[in-house]
């Protein structure tokens, strides 16, 4: 490493991830300004300096980009244009093409399977005509239609039966671009998060065990249960899609593993993400700390895993269960200091260790 590494980090976005990559960088004396749409946000409570504006304020991402030496984001659906006045200003890692990839589940799949990383089937529909090809081809019952943007947390998605009225299933999501996916009888869902320096050097946490609620993450575990050459090749193909990405940052791959042991891909997320919050209680080098030394020009850190974890979000009314866990010993409470508690809100985790 001989270039110097910056000490000024900015964030687009103010969650909570923006929030846990301010705080890890504050360890390593690099300064954080982040750029948000809202005041209070979690991630402003921790950084030196917020800007609040929109995403297409040409005037003040410009002041914004002054104040930094690099600039990051938390969440994905940044708007592209935003990137583009930014990076006519300053470096941008990860870079554009990782968030055109995760920012359309089209574009998403079709490069994962271009570089062999499956994923269950999947098919653009437009008609009801396309849906009845799915069901057809695919020979099944049920399937997901899923919009190709701005999909989480389960939004933007629904189950749908072969006897259900196909034009209204898709006309449900607008004039909205979709796609079908068949349904994965999966059993267990795992992601991997991986960690790219400058050089190439590259860093795993993971597979990490995720159950879901109500579509919302609950519980991820480290270490999972499942067998050791599935955990190797979900590794490996996440480092995969880092190299081929040539990824500066971290990303997060979430695969399904099917009863008969295959792994396919479901998701990536261009970013930390929900299911590595254990690494900060659970492993030297959390991902959070990893985000901002990749991004900073710093080299990736080994993170050895030294306690086994269990995170459980705290979701709208479990913010409420907080007391008792404060009192539990190895139990580490994390409050992203979110002034209003909402159904569907992660207001924040604990980490549990053995
Ligand atoms: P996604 O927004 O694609 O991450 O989907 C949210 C959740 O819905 C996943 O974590 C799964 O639990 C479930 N899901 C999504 N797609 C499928 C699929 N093709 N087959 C089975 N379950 C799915």
């Amino acid at each position: 490493m001989t270039d110097k590494p910056f000490q000024t980090l900015g964030i687009l976005g103010g969650g909570q991830l923006g929030r846990m990559s301010a705080v890890a960088a504050s360890r390593l004396g690099i300064k954080c300004v982040v750029y948000t749409d809202g005041e209070d946000h979690p991630a402003s409570h921790v950084a030196a300096k917020t800007y609040v504006g929109a995403y297409d304020d040409a005037e003040k991402l410009k002041a914004f980009a002054q104040d930094v030496d690099v600039v990051t984001y938390e969440f994905e659906n940044i708007p592209l244009e935003t990137l583009e006045i930014l990076s006519k200003l300053k470096p941008i890692y990860p870079d554009h093409k990782l968030l055109e990839v995760a920012q359309n589940r089209i574009a998403e799949k079709t490069y994962l399977n271009a570089i062999s990383i499956p994923t269950t089937r999947w098919m653009k529909i437009e008609t009801a005509a396309d849906l009845k090809k799915c069901f057809s081809e695919w020979d099944c019952e049920n399937l997901i239609i899923k919009t190709t943007r701005f999909g989480y947390d389960g939004k933007g998605q629904a189950k749908i039966k072969k006897s259900d009225d196909l034009d209204k299933a898709i006309t449900q999501f607008g004039d909205q671009e979709l796609i079908a996916e068949e349904i994965v009888d999966f059993e267990c869902e795992i992601s991997v998060i991986v960690a790219r320096d400058k050089d190439g050097h590259v860093e795993t946490y993971g597979p990490v065990e995720n159950e879901h609620k109500n579509h919302i993450l609950s519980v991820s575990k480290c270490p999972t249960h499942i067998p050791s050459p599935i955990k190797v090749r979900a590794a490996v193909l996440t480092e995969k899609l880092a190299s081929e990405l040539n990824l500066r940052g971290v990303l997060t791959l979430e695969f399904f593993v099917t009863k008969d042991g295959q792994l396919l891909a479901n998701e990536i997320a261009p970013r930390t993400h929900n299911s590595g919050h254990w690494t900060i209680d659970a492993c030297t080098v959390s991902q959070f700390e990893n985000h901002v030394r990749t991004v900073c020009g710093l080299p990736v850190g080994m993170p050895i895993q030294h306690s086994n974890a269990r995170m459980i979000n705290l979701i709208g009314d479990d913010v409420e269960d907080v007391a008792g866990y404060l009192s539990q010993p190895k139990t580490c409470v994390h409050l992203y200091g979110k002034a209003e508690t909402r159904a569907g809100r992660k207001m924040g985790h604990v980490t549990i260790l053995a």
